[in-house]
């Protein structure tokens, strides 16, 4: 008998076979504890996917699949979830076992894939594998790409220090601040070369002191949960193509109970991702391979090498490959490259060195699109097969590593219990949570 049969009762039945008789004791579920016993004694109408914090840091976070989207802080309506000193989400105070940090987090409860193939206008999207749309040169666009109506190749015309190739993103968000099309912009600025901090910016100068990339996924999401501050209604969100399917997933999924800014996010901008790392990891990684990391002022990744800068030199110029160890396993299990769910995706790839991809795919795209791009030099991009080919790879990478079905035309959601057998044989597997992290109760008074 599997977890999920010793768990499931009539109600919680997904599959509408016979319900067996519910058992005591939670056999299998290493994060079980005395809320289980309870409520498995029968005395209790929980239901058996009703998941507290616990369980879903050590499905993702203990079992180390966490990709740091911040979207678990994001969904908790309390606002339980913080961040602890290993860089990790942890409760902060009571976890109310309301489940939204499961339901919400795209490496537990929320298939992405489904996400965007159900996407309110996805009709013809292409991310379900249903009709292509036409690319900009009138050919279809592979089934990796989603929703594009335009692609351009972009460089910011008068581009702040320290941007990346085209400096699209800081052009163009300090262009719809400047002239009040944004009120604000989630965006992460370095704290240094290998760690980052989100933030509201309000202004063009606060958008251009973040310009650059930083490697960290450093939970911008939770920015979601201050308060926005008086005046600023319409805002912008940069991320990877993870926290975008969150966003969305808020915005689409909204709670009464949950205060967020979801609602205010107008423009969702997506950076084209095949991994990221761990600051902390990456940091010694650079250090063994010889760099003085005091002296680094700037990583970057562009076909497939990790280029590491001082503010006048380069120091480093590898395959992106041999840096893997540092990189978040769970990368590993996503499935999207280009910000699928994104109004506007950036990234490098396809373009030549000093200039942008910038492809556009939604109404919102192309309002933001049309008013900024007297800030940019544009020009058509009409291949653009570097594009596929990462996408490819990146969707076969994540159907062989991920431990449940990758399945677009599916059910929205994983339940705990399933995820717990689906995992079980995976190296992945749910692992006993922190006690630190998630207040583990084993004893009571
Ligand atoms: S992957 Fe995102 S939502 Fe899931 S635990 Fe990590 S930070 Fe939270
Ligand atoms: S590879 Fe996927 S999961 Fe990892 S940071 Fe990028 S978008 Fe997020």
């Amino acid at each position: 008998m599997t977890l999920v049969d010793t768990l499931r009762t009539g109600a919680g039945s997904s599959t509408g076979e016979p319900a067996p008789e519910r058992q005591r004791t939670p056999l299998g579920d290493p994060a079980a504890d005395l809320r289980d016993e309870i409520a498995l004694a029968g005395g209790m109408p929980e239901l058996p996917d009703k998941i507290w914090f616990h369980k879903t840091a050590a499905a993702v976070i203990d079992a180390d699949r966490c990709v740091g989207c911040g979207g678990c802080i994001a969904a908790c309506p309390s606002r339980s979830i913080g961040v602890a000193e290993d860089g990790k989400p942890t409760l902060v105070k009571m976890c109310t076992g309301c489940s939204a940090c499961w339901d919400y987090c795209p490496l537990a409860g929320l298939k992405t894939e489904a996400l965007h193939a159900h996407a309110p206008g996805a009709g013809s999207a292409t991310a379900n594998g249903a009709s292509a749309p036409a690319a900009p040169d009138g050919t279809a666009v592979p089934i990796e790409l989603g929703r594009i109506t335009s692609a351009w190749s972009v460089a910011g015309r008068a581009n702040a220090a320290g941007v990346q190739d085209g400096g699209a993103v800081t052009a163009l968000l300090s262009h719809l601040l400047a002239t009040g099309f944004l009120d604000g912009a989630i965006v992460t600025r370095r704290v240094d070369a290998f760690h980052g901090e989100p933030f509201l910016a309000t202004s063009p100068d606060e958008v251009r002191a973040a310009a650059g990339s930083v490697y960290h996924q450093s939970h911008p999401l939770q920015v979601l949960n201050e308060p926005l501050g008086k005046g600023v209604e319409r805002i912008a969100f940069v991320g990877t193509p993870c926290q975008i399917s969150v966003l969305r997933a808020l915005q689409r999924f909204p709670w009464k109970y949950r205060r967020s800014s979801a609602g205010a996010v107008v423009l969702a901008i997506g950076l084209f991702c095949t991994r990221s790392f761990d600051p902390d990891a990456l940091e010694k990684a650079v250090g063994a391979a010889g760099v003085a990391t005091s002296e680094v002022a700037r990583v970057d990744v562009r076909d497939g090498e990790l280029v590491v800068r001082s503010t006048s030199t380069e120091l480093l110029r590898r395959p992106v490959k041999e840096f893997h160890a540092a990189s978040l396993k769970g990368c590993d299990e996503c499935a999207d490259f280009t910000g699928l769910g994104a109004d506007l995706t950036v990234g490098n790839l396809a373009s030549e060195p000093g200039r942008s991809t910038v492809l556009v795919r939604t109404e919102a795209g192309r309002d933001a699109w049309a008013a900024a791009t007297r800030a940019l030099d544009v020009r058509p991009l009409e291949d653009l097969t570097p594009v596929v080919r990462t996408a490819a790879r990146d969707r076969t990478r994540a159907v062989r590593s991920l431990a449940r079905p990758f399945d677009p035309e599916g059910p929205l959601w994983t339940s705990y219990t399933e995820h717990l057998d689906l995992y079980e044989e995976s190296e992945r597997s749910v692992q006993a949570p922190a006690e630190f992290r998630s207040h583990h109760f084993e004893v009571t008074c």
